[in-house]
């Protein structure tokens, strides 16, 4: 039996919940009113859904433009591991393949935020030491 028009526009709805109506009736070279109408009759929704990304990092659906991240806060995250230096108690951020390469190589090593922060580190574990 060949699906009829009707069939094919409802199997697309159901097959695609963000098709947009008008992208349905271009497909089967049929008016956007006819495609609304078929899918009317049928109960089913003729816009299409918006798309929804989830952020990579936290899984919360994306509010915004972005198909990758909710926020800056997640884009940096996901690619930098926050870390808090030995040092001075700030807060900063690791790239994640160094992060990991380093914890391969030397997991006990501090980590300090920058040179002066390690040079005074490696001078408190020396006093600590005596
Ligand atoms: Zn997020
Ligand atoms: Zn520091």
């Amino acid at each position: 039996m060949v699906e009829s028009i009707k069939q094919k526009v409802i199997n697309m709805r159901l097959a695609d919940c963000h098709i947009s109506g008008a992208t349905i009736a271009s497909k089967f070279n049929i008016t956007r009113q006819y495609v609304a109408l078929i899918l009317k009759d049928a109960g089913l929704p003729n816009a299409g859904k918006p798309v929804r990304y989830l952020c990579n990092f936290c899984g919360d659906v994306i509010k915004g433009d972005s198909k990758l991240f909710c926020s800056k806060k997640c884009h940096i995250y996901y690619h930098n591991i926050p870390v808090v230096c030995d040092n001075c108690g700030r807060l900063f951020y690791v790239p994640y393949s160094q992060f990991m390469a380093r914890l391969a190589k030397n997991p006990d090593k501090s980590w300090t935020c920058c040179n002066p922060c390690k040079e005074e580190y490696k001078v408190k574990i020396f006093i600590n030491s005596l």
